[in-house]
């Protein structure tokens, strides 16, 4: 559950074979570009690891999911989105999730909806 994942899109992004507009990365976690964004900034914070959703996550994540976070506010900051921004996590098939290696979604540039649909 917890290494690379051989089918998994954003594993085969970690390990640089298929491209990516990478926006950030450390020891823990990459960022980039999302293909389809939606809105004037959307961008992908991911763990290296291959953990399958937030419902995969384990207790001993959690240093790595605060990790996630702080990384996706310092690139709001880079952004300049001031203003505000969304941080979106899609969890499973009514959650919305359709690619199955966790990921934050940290959208900006526009304002947000609520509810989101
Ligand atoms: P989900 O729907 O699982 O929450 O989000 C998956 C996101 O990955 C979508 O916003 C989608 O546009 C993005 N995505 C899917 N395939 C690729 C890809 O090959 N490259 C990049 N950069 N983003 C992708
Ligand atoms: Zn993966």
């Amino acid at each position: 559950m917890n290494v690379e994942s051989v089918d998994c899109l954003f594993c085969k992004i970690v390990a640089g074979e298929i491209p990516a507009q990478k926006l950030y990365e450390d020891d823990a976690c990459i960022a980039f570009a999302d293909i389809h964004p939606q809105a004037p900034v959307h961008m992908l914070v991911i763990p290296r690891r291959h953990i399958g959703s937030l419902a995969h996550a384990e207790r001993t994540d959690e240093p790595l999911l605060g990790h996630l976070l702080s990384v996706a506010a310092e690139l709001a900051k880079r952004q300049q989105l001031a203003k505000g921004f969304r941080v979106v996590l899609n969890i499973g098939e009514q959650g919305g999730q359709t690619v199955d290696h966790l990921h934050l979604h940290v959208l900006g540039g526009r304002a947000m909806h609520w509810p989101p649909g």
